[in-house]
């Protein structure tokens, strides 16, 4: 089997004892890529060169430090393309921001090459990550791994591919609103979500401010734990950055659900879900059980306005983060424009898609005189009454457990002229961002031979709780197969 659909853990053992080399994983993942991800469209951007330069830096510092060097080092890993790095092209997957080389790494990117991490490369993702398919993409269409004529979720699409496919172990993407897990799930890898303000955004181009937040994908829990505590803590250069010292993962990883009370909330599953995604869900419940853990249904209340609330605020925080996007310096350019607003017009018409439209005209509306307290200031009212609902459902449970889409994956172009339809494939990620608290999603199993995602929530910064009750379902579920085509592949 290939290295990259083994554990993370199981990968640096290999790399300490010498049975395998950073140099020789990365030319694997770029040979997979090579064979792959010309049908698959995961990778904006393969940096073959820099990748080659990290492993060998890696294979160095390994042979010095040996044992003592960080568990990451030598690991290939992808980046969502709304994060920035130095010297290499990042767009948000958005033609306003071609050509643009960042002169900075962002914060949680830096720390995986500090650890010696090897990048392989960008991956796509929707345009500014306003999507639930990664179809906003200005540049490609990016395909699902188990079936290439479904969509692999969104925003954080071409990351979610990536590890599905095994063309790296891991991969960085993002979450406002649900586009870490929705397309973990849709694509059958475990992705998490950290507390808000657990890690960095320095460098991570914004969309929505006060929800979005950097986290892992990969193949198991415990290799989400290995990325997330890498890259989590506080930074000087996210003033929203939580200063608390991050509490390591690992010792508490293998404990297990025996004991555990884990919330159900009656909203979630009541109505709505897919009948293969409602089987799969039921069995999954039953095997927590088996294992341990004490099932109790919660009421989240509020839940059913988080949607809507959702779709104020985070095109309101939009609008503004955007307003910076003037195409003067990269992006299409607008030839022939004498006036400033000429170019600003020009360049945004020419740069911006149609749905990043849709999100600053909605933003922009909902924030003007006259209808800010009608639109913003409810949607905030709501969002406080959603982070109660958890408040206090917490207070009865040590974790909570629900789908993590309604639906498994489904067809290229499907939702596309719905952007109602594709809106509610957040409906139930959406409450845990508005809350601020971390969230999974692991496999569940498959439906109709398409993964389905389980979703697991903890309190605020119970990150490694969240973790560990994540890590004790995929244990008790089985840790999901990869797709045909991964395991089809070369070598
Ligand atoms: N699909 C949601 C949206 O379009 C969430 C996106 C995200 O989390 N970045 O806003």
């Amino acid at each position: 089997m290939s290295w990259l659909l083994r554990p993370l853990a199981e990968q640096a053992a290999a790399l300490r004892t010498g049975q395998v080399t950073s140099t020789a994983l990365v030319e694997e993942a770029l040979g997979r890529i090579a064979q792959l991800d010309g049908a698959l469209g995961a990778f904006l951007r393969v940096t073959v060169d820099l990748a080659r330069r990290q492993a060998a830096e890696a294979d160095r510092r390994l042979a010095v430090e040996g044992e003592g060097a960080p568990d990451l080092c030598g690991i290939p890993v992808a980046i969502k393309d709304v994060l920035c790095t130095e010297g290499v092209e990042t767009t948000a997957a958005s033609r306003i921001l071609a050509g643009f080389v960042p002169p900075y790494t962002a914060t949680a990117v830096r720390r995986l090459a500090e650890a010696g991490a090897v990048s392989l490369g960008k991956c796509n993702c929707d345009e500014f990550a306003m999507g639930s398919s990664t179809e906003n993409s200005a540049y490609q269409l990016t395909r699902n791994p188990h079936a290439p004529d479904r969509v692999p979720g969104g925003s954080s699409g071409g990351s979610a591919a990536a590890v599905a496919a095994g063309l790296a172990p891991a991969a960085l993407g993002t979450d406002t609103g649900g586009s870490i897990r929705q397309p973990a799930a849709l694509c059958g890898v475990v992705g998490f979500k950290p507390t808000y303000g657990r890690v960095s955004r320095y460098g991570l181009i914004a969309f929505a401010s006060s929800l979005d937040q950097v986290g892992p994908f990969t193949r198991t829990g415990g290799d989400a734990a290995r990325i997330y505590r890498t890259i989590a803590g506080p930074d000087p250069r996210d003033a929203t950055c939580s200063p608390r010292p991050v509490e390591d993962p690992m010792p508490t990883l293998e404990l297990g659900l025996e004991g555990l009370r884990l919330g159900v909330p009656a909203e979630y599953v009541a109505s709505g879900l897919e009948p293969g995604v409602q089987r799969v869900f039921e069995a999954a419940c039953q095997r927590l059980v088996a294992a341990g853990a004490q099932l109790e249904p919660v009421s989240l209340p509020s839940t059913r306005y988080a949607l809507a609330a959702y779709y104020v605020i985070a095109p309101a925080e939009a609008s503004s983060n955007l307003a910076r996007m003037d195409g003067l310096r990269f992006g299409p350019g607008r030839p022939g424009a004498v006036t400033l607003r000429e170019q600003l017009e020009g360049a945004r018409h020419l740069g911006f898609g149609p749905e990043v439209r849709r999100r600053i005209m909605l933003g922009t509306y909902a924030l003007s005189r006259g209808y800010y307290d009608a639109y913003y200031r409810r949607a905030q009212q709501v969002r406080t009454l959603v982070a109660q609902d958890f408040h206090r459902a917490f207070a009865g449970v040590d974790a909570i457990i629900a789908p993590t889409s309604p639906t498994v994956a489904f067809r290229l172009g499907e939702r596309l002229s719905d952007p109602l339809a594709m809106y509610q494939s957040d409906v139930l990620t959406v409450p845990f961002s508005l809350a601020g608290v971390p969230a999974a999603s692991v496999p569940a199993g498959l439906a109709d031979g398409l993964p389905v995602g389980l979703q697991v929530a903890a309190p605020a910064f119970a990150d490694a709780h969240c973790l560990r009750v994540a890590r004790g379902v995929e244990r008790a579920l089985g840790v999901a197969e990869p797709p045909d085509l991964a395991r089809r592949a070369a070598p």
